[in-house]
């Protein structure tokens, strides 16, 4: 339903931002197909999945889904691939990951290989410049200006013709999720903004911005063709140029990352210095703006459980990513009586909740879970009388007999503040495919940032640990899934525990 208004609505808006008078201007029958291709592709990337029921479309074809299971051979630029990176089966005690999948070769990938920033003179900050370690605050950073009032106006080069579309999906992302107003140029709109700076798309030899706004005159995106040809491309890019950088350039990045510089080439490594950033938010293995699986994994995870969210996912701009640009463009400064949120959502640009995915209502306090399953668990402040804390069991339904088809159980832990949320899976037993080695149920745990997907497990597990991360200690939320591949017979499901420790005695999941 929202994906028909969407559709409907997005021709007219981009015939809305293109300016018919400027020398960049489409002609009439190369725009009705330019529309043609962004609606395929809406169809492809599923911009609102997040608001809609996110199981809706597996619900629809358990046989397809079950074939991107048992399949040998995957489309690396399988809409699941991201899911089914995630995936751990566990067999006679050993953690296996699926086979046949190769994200190398996705095409979004791929395009890691021709990244690069564009640096100007004025950036001085890399690692290890004496003098600036005062300035630090808290991927944006205090040396990259905003773009006044959040309007980037811009001029699609003739250069760029199969890119244009990626361009123009972009531009329409950042109008649905943030304050971003990227506008094509016209006096009007530097009238509106105050100043001749604008921002040129165009086609030459990488994917690559510079950072932030300079003031007057042309500030470049190059997207190559080919090469450049995604959405992702473009949005990683046009974070860049309105002042975001590489996830893994934080200042805080060395908790979370190793950069083994033995991979990078000399004349590339300035695009993974350290450098002077905010920090707003909790660091994000999976934001767009985060190397991983290309460029020569020059950037290794600390907790390699993890790995599968540095995959470019569906959604694009991860929860995070887009907090950060509510945050760092003040998009929520005129919501007169902001929501409450819970459940680590925040206040949107439309001063609305939005809700880490599992959660909806208008302040995120209704967990999404089946009606007889599933719901908060909440560890109790430890009782002084009491030698040993308690602990709280979580069985799937019906255990220990078979778990049952066609269901989502959740359920989101909570500890008090200064605690952490340890798990411990005593028993579980879930349907896979022995030869593809991936899942056709799971429990996918959500330990790491509760706006991240979690990993998922199944097969048979006696004893395995999770831990809460130390930026989101205190909530955990476990997912049972057996709708994915509905019709597949199902095991007997699992039984957990969850108690709580001090913070500070683990320092993380990953050896
Ligand atoms: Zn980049």
């Amino acid at each position: 339903m929202w994906r028909a208004i969407l559709l409907t609505a997005i021709p007219l808006l981009l015939l809305g931002l293109i300016n018919p008078s400027s020398e960049n201007a489409y002609l009439s029958g190369e725009r009705r197909e330019l529309f043609k291709e962004i609606e395929r592709e809406l169809e492809r990337y599923d911009f609102f999945k997040r608001e809609n029921n996110e199981y809706e479309k597996k619900e629809d074809d358990n046989d397809e889904n079950a074939s991107v299971i048992d399949d040998e051979d995957v489309d690396p630029d399988d809409p699941d691939m991201q899911l089914l990176l995630s995936m751990g089966v566990v067999e006679n005690g050993v953690l296996k990951h699926p086979e046949g999948l190769h994200p190398e070769e996705s095409k979004r990938v791929k395009a890691e290989g021709l990244y690069r920033t564009i640096e100007t003179e004025e950036e001085k900050d890399k690692e290890g410049e004496p003098g600036r370690e005062k300035r630090k605050k808290r991927n944006f950073g205090p040396n990259w200006p905003n773009w006044p009032k959040g309007i980037v106006p811009f001029v699609i080069d003739s250069s760029l013709v199969a890119n244009r579309k990626y361009f123009l999906q972009a531009v329409e992302l950042f109008h649905n999720l943030t304050c971003i107003r990227w506008k094509p140029r016209s006096p009007e709109v530097e009238a509106e903004v105050g100043h001749k700076g604008y921002t040129l798309v165009r086609n030459r030899t990488s994917c690559s911005s510079g950072v932030g706004f300079s003031g007057d005159g042309e500030h470049i995106i190059n997207l190559m063709e080919p090469g450049c040809g995604s959405v992702g491309v473009a949005v990683h890019e046009m974070l860049h140029r309105i002042g975001q950088r590489h996830e893994h350039t934080r200042s805080d990045r060395d908790r979370y990352v190793q950069i083994r510089w033995d991979r990078i080439d000399q004349k590339n490594q300035y695009n993974y210095h350290r450098r002077l950033t905010y920090n707003r938010n909790p660091y994000d293995i999976g934001s767009i703006m985060q190397y991983g699986y290309g460029a020569g994994h020059a950037v290794e995870l600390r907790d390699k459980n993890l790995l599968f969210l540095v995959f470019p996912s569906n959604q694009l701009l991860s929860f995070y990513d887009i907090k950060d640009v509510l945050d760092q463009y003040d998009c929520t400064a005129h919501c007169k009586t902001p929501q409450r949120c819970q459940n680590e959502g925040y206040v949107n640009a439309e001063c609305k909740c939005t809700c880490p995915m599992g959660f909806t209502g208008t302040t995120c306090e209704t967990i999404i879970t089946d009606p007889d399953c599933g719901g908060f668990v909440q560890l109790q402040e430890t009782d002084p009388s009491l030698k040993r804390d308690k602990y709280i069991t979580v069985t799937s339904p019906n255990y220990p007999g078979p778990v049952g088809q066609g269901k989502i159980c959740r359920w989101a832990i909570k500890a008090p503040a200064g605690y952490i949320i340890k798990m411990t899976i005593d028993d579980l037993h879930m349907a896979y495919n022995p030869d593809t080695l991936r899942c056709y149920h799971w429990l996918e745990i959500q330990y790491n940032l509760p706006g991240q997907p979690g990993v998922r497990r199944c097969g048979d597990i006696v004893g395995e640990k999770f831990f809460t991360s130390v930026d989101s200690p205190t909530l955990m939320i476990v997912t049972m899934d057996t709708k994915f591949a509905g019709h597949k017979a199902s095991h007997k499901g699992f039984k957990l525990h969850f108690e709580k420790e001090r913070e500070g005695i683990h320092c993380s999941n990953a050896p």
